[in-house]
């Protein structure tokens, strides 16, 4: 069936990614006798779900505990509470495996179907929504919303360079950061969040780090203007990544933006060392005899730096033997180790994962249902809304539960 072929639809849904696709399925298998549409603008529905964690596919996250799970979205945490009572981690796994699609947890929490390939996920959605009678129209961008004058909406659509008006009881918007949804949005009295990007990794050229692209630390403490941090963190060819700063780039997401992506970063190599600790420690190594002529940059004094990160960031000691370190340079050692300032001069991408904060006002939705509290009959879910979480997971699992949420009362008509 094409949709130039039938005009009245009881659920529209804008947006075939995993936040549409879950709304649709919920919806079609509570009232099957439903007609429900999903209009996807691109050639392929769940395009970000194939590529999604690195072609893995980090469908959710090994936290089942709604009060520490919203501790991962920096926006939304709060309005997700009462969601993730509802429909969590747990519920997503269950839902999956029910269908076939088993998830295994790997040691960080992080969860991948046991494939390890993103297409058991999308072909998992795809047969679901098929065996719901979910109809799907690819090539089919929204273009327009207008509100019915006997409820519902007119909404005009983009397909096969016409455009063509439908009609629907009840519409839901899924179509992650498009602005031109947002665009919509404001013409029906919603008020927006202006969309910045969320999780990346920050360029610095500094010579401390230079040269030392794929060098990790198991443990850092990273702060920036008052955010901070602590995990890994990975040297790139272009700055710094790793979970730490990943994290740190996405509390700061609008922050940065601000800042045009400029700011000092403050990095603990030693984790959650102080300054006393690190200098005491540095002047033990001082003091023991068998160090006295040895050399500070071949022999360093914590076992968890990497010895070519270690030589670069003493540097400014050159040649000298532990026993010739001066007070002050011990001083400035243990600063260097557990405050050393970097200038971060740029964004850079992470390809594993990438959203975007911003989007629909939360005030203006009811998180119960995920209903619009401006426009009767209109819901959301998903990306479109100004909710973002840190790597892990977490942004497929506010997909999943915001869509279900909208599912459970899409149905009703
Ligand atoms: C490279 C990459 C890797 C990622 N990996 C992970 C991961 O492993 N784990 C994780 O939790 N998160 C991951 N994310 C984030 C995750 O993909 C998003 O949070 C999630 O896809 C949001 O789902 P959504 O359905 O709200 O929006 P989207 O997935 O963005 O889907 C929206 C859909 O709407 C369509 N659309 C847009 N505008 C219109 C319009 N006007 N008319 C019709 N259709 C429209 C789009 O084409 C799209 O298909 C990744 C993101 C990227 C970019």
């Amino acid at each position: 069936m094409t949709i130039t072929m039938k005009n009245n639809w009881d659920v529209i849904i804008a947006g075939g990614g995993p936040a549409g696709f879950f709304a649709a399925i919920r919806c079609a298998e509570l009232n099957p006798k439903l007609n429900v549409l999903i209009i996807e603008k691109a050639s392929q529905t769940l395009g970000k779900v194939i590529i999604s964690g690195g072609g893995r596919c980090n469908v959710t996250h090994a936290c089942f505990e709604p009060a520490q799970l919203i501790t991962y979205y920096p926006r939304g945490g709060n309005e997700l509470r009462g969601a993730f009572s509802r429909f969590q981690p747990q519920d997503t796994v269950k839902w999956f495996e029910s269908r076939g699609a088993k998830l295994k947890t790997e040691a960080d929490g992080r969860m991948f179907p046991v494939t390890d390939d993103s297409n058991t996920i999308a072909e998992c959605l795809r047969e679901s929504a098929r065996k719901a009678g979910v109809k799907v129209e690819p090539r089919t961008s929204l273009l327009g919303v207008e509100k019915g004058q006997r409820g519902g909406f007119k909404i005009e659509v983009w397909k096969d360079a016409k455009v063509l008006h439908l009609q629907t009881k009840k519409l839901l918007l899924a179509t992650g950061s498009d602005r031109k949804t947002l665009e919509i949005l404001k013409s029906l009295g919603h008020s927006i969040v202006d969309p910045v990007p969320s999780l990346f990794t920050f360029n610095i050229k500094d010579k401390r780090i230079d040269g030392l692209a794929g060098v990790s630390v198991e443990k850092v403490t990273v702060e920036m203007d008052s955010i901070t941090q602590r995990g890994p963190l990975l040297i790139t060819h272009w700055g710094m990544s790793g979970p730490a700063v990943l994290r740190l780039s996405a509390w700061g997401a609008r922050e940065l933006f601000e800042k045009k992506y400029r700011a000092t970063l403050t990095v603990n190599w030693l984790d959650d060392y102080s300054f006393d600790k690190a200098l005491d420690i540095l002047q033990r190594n001082k003091d023991w005899k068998d160090n006295v002529r040895k050399k500070v940059a071949t022999n360093p004094a914590f076992s968890q730096i990497p010895l070519n990160l270690w030589k670069q960031l003493v540097q400014f000691v050159g040649e000298k033997n532990w026993g010739d370190v001066s007070k002050a340079e011990l001083r400035r050692l243990a600063n260097e180790l557990t405050a050393g300032g970097f200038e971060v001069q740029g964004k850079g991408q992470f390809k594993e994962e990438f959203v975007t904060c911003g989007g629909v006002n939360l005030k203006e939705v009811d998180f119960k249902t995920m209903q619009s509290r401006v426009v009767e009959d209109l819901f959301f879910a998903g990306e479109v809304l100004d909710i973002d979480g840190i790597t892990g997971g977490f942004n497929f699992q506010s997909s999943w539960t915001t869509g279900w949420l909208a599912g459970n009362i899409l149905c009703k008509q």
